[in-house]
């Protein structure tokens, strides 16, 4: 496919972009700043962001196969048609370094019809370089063992950008040279730069290579189909995320600073670009406190944290549809469907957990027709002999939805998965708990709080990657105590306090040893037990494994005894009470918990704060006061 001159300069940006930051995290705003073009220009040229990556991926094929043919035409040695099949995709990829790790690295993120085609251009390549091989001694190697030496080869040869050095390597041909008799003779064979001798030095053999060829690659497109991907090009497994970061190798700070950008995306991005690179799939946003997003999960939708517009977005329209005294969640979430930041969120999960989030759920109704809302009646009475049939029936019939909305059927196969996926990704979240427990030093609160958060904005499947490697990261990590006092916060379970604000808390002089931050997305106490029926076994959790909170209602152990149990086992030395202005449930505890940690003697702080604010000098300066008081005593 013929590019104009313009056309491939947008794809040269956006190849640049999509090496640094990976197709996910790259925004089309980047790529349209990159380019120097306009975002109406960049979709007048390019209708999406897939669209873009499939174009830098099949103009990459398109032009090393049409160079490697023409340079193969007047060359017949089997051996120097491997040393041009290794100088041709070197001298490629040396010069569109960009290209080289975007088509190495991203692909697998096209679906659909784009993803074929890709396929069948990395097919035809695989293929040619199996011919290449097999021209030179077919008969020396079974089909496995060929198939093998491609793939060894191609490692080689593709990952050279994580490595390569100008200075230090010389150019292509050079690299080729050096790679070609390495591959050819081997290290040993190859020592001193002197080669000795073919593997197999029986010319007969040579003479049956395009008919030997011709049998193995019979055998090896069977072999492909069975593979999800060209050797070079694959989604990113365990041990890498997209967006460029090599999980295995990448330290504690560069995973921070990962799922920093990660939960710096406004939500709606999140959706339009997940939406555009699986063409025909669902976006679920969820409203706090708790959704069950393993129902949205096995669905095949992707669940996303719709956790209010944070300080990124101007009330101007809702304002209209709540009262002034409404929490700032309630009105910045509506605000983001009314200007549009929704658009591409296919359904809205609400939840029973107070007046304004079920007002919410209707204004969204009335407004956005189009979209699918589901309102969870959440059980009130946990101590009812009727209450886990109760749930069950609840969950049956969100599922019911969620089938509609996907058109599909959910098995107990899919819900199994999607339960046993959330239980890894919730276990790990409470082991980085678990260190800030025991010692706060190493994990600061706002580090802990990213890592959580970045969930509510990607896959699970990724999130457990990073969850997973920030995990082996962490535990290099030595940092000595400082004279802090050891704090639990309570009371933002619902909108989330500005990340500056809780920095500033810890600055002030705290060890944040526990939180209520994100805790729908942290909801179970252990693993949901999913043998045999999965929905029940979602319900039984709710019901006897979950957190307690100030939105759920179980009158069976009140929840001030939770919190002053909670201080007592972490040795804590205070409660800093951090509620959401105007929220109802939050301030209804308060009264319970200031009443239960007097008698108990815990000294303990009130604040309040708005999801948009910027001064935090205030709030500060209460908790360095508070703090020195604890000291001084
Ligand atoms: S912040 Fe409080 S009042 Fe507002 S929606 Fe959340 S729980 Fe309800």
């Amino acid at each position: 496919m013929k590019h104009t001159k313009r056309e491939a300069e947008v794809l040269k940006a956006a190849a640049a972009v999509f090496a640094a930051r990976g197709f996910h995290q790259a925004s089309v705003r980047e790529i349209s700043n990159e380019a120097g073009i306009s975002l109406a220009g960049l979709y007048y040229y390019f209708p999406s962001k897939a669209d873009l990556l499939f174009r830098i991926a099949t103009s990459a094929f398109d032009v090393i196969l049409e160079k490697l043919e023409e340079t193969l035409a007047g060359v017949s040695d089997p051996e120097e048609r491997v040393r041009v099949f290794i100088q041709n995709h070197l001298e490629f990829f040396l010069n569109h370094m960009n290209e080289m790790k975007v088509v190495t690295r991203e692909p697998g993120f096209l679906d659909g019809e784009f993803r074929e085609i890709v396929a069948e251009k990395q097919r035809r390549y695989y293929v040619r370089s199996i011919e290449i091989l097999g021209g030179l001694n077919a008969t020396h190697w079974s089909a496995e063992g060929l198939r093998a030496s491609a793939l060894s080869l191609f490692g080689m040869i593709n990952w050279i950008f994580t490595w390569y050095r100008p200075e230090k390597d010389g150019d292509a041909k050079r690299m080729a040279d050096q790679m070609a008799d390495l591959f050819l003779y081997g290290f040993v064979q190859h020592k001193n730069g002197v080669r000795h001798g073919r593997p197999n030095s029986d010319e007969n053999a040579s003479v049956s290579t395009v008919q030997a060829a011709a049998v193995i690659q019979q055998n090896l497109l069977k072999e492909q189909e069975k593979i999800s991907g060209h050797p070079s090009c694959t989604r990113p497994r365990a041990g890498e995320i997209s967006g460029g970061t090599n999980m295995s190798t990448a330290s504690f700070e560069e995973l921070i600073e990962r799922a920093r950008q990660i939960v710096a995306t406004p939500v709606g991005e999140v959706a339009s670009e997940w939406k555009r690179s699986h063409p025909g799939g669902k976006v679920v946003g969820c409203f706090p406190v708790y959704s069950p997003v393993e129902l949205i999960h096995a669905s095949g939708a992707l669940p996303i944290g719709v956790i209010g517009g944070g300080n990124q977005i101007e009330i101007a329209h809702a304002d209209s549809r709540f009262q002034s005294f409404v929490c700032s969640i309630v009105k910045s979430t509506l605000e983001l469907g009314l200007t549009e930041k929704l658009k591409d969120v296919d359904g809205m999960f609400f939840q029973s957990i107070c007046d304004p989030a079920r007002n919410l759920a209707s204004v969204f109704k009335r407004n956005f027709p189009k979209m699918a809302i589901e309102y969870l009646h959440l059980p009130q009475n946990m101590g009812s002999p009727r209450v886990e049939e109760y749930l069950v029936a609840e969950y049956r019939r969100v599922l019911n939805g969620l089938q509609e909305l996907v058109g599909r059927t959910i098995t107990d196969q899919d819900l199994e998965r999607s339960i046993g996926l959330y239980n890894r990704s919730r276990a790990l979240v409470r082991s980085f708990y678990e260190v800030r427990r025991k010692s706060p030093e190493r994990l600061s609160t706002a580090e802990c709080y990213l890592l959580v958060r970045a969930g509510t904005l990607m896959p699970v499947e990724e999130h457990i990657a990073l969850l997973e490697a920030a995990r082996v990261a962490l535990d290099g990590r030595s940092v000595k105590p400082k004279d802090r006092i050891r704090v639990v916060l309570e009371c933002s379970f619902c909108e989330q306090p500005p990340l500056e604000l809780i920095e500033g808390l810890e600055e002030a002089g705290c060890y944040l040893l526990d939180d209520d931050f994100l805790l729908g997305w942290r909801w179970f106490l252990g693993d949901i037990v999913a043998d045999g029926d999965p929905v029940r076994g979602l319900a039984r959790g709710y019901l006897d494994g979950s957190v307690y909170s100030g939105v759920k209602h179980d009158l069976r152990t009140p929840k001030a005894k939770h919190l002053v149990d909670k201080v007592r086992e972490m040795k804590a030395d205070a409660v800093v009470i951090l509620a959401a202005k105007f929220c109802e449930p939050a301030l209804f505890d308060y009264a319970l918990y200031r009443k239960a940690l007097d008698e108990a003697s815990i000294p303990h702080l009130a604040l309040e704060f708005e999801e948009k604010m910027w001064v935090f000098d205030k709030a500060r300066s209460e908790v360095e006061t508070f703090v020195e008081s604890m000291l001084f005593e």
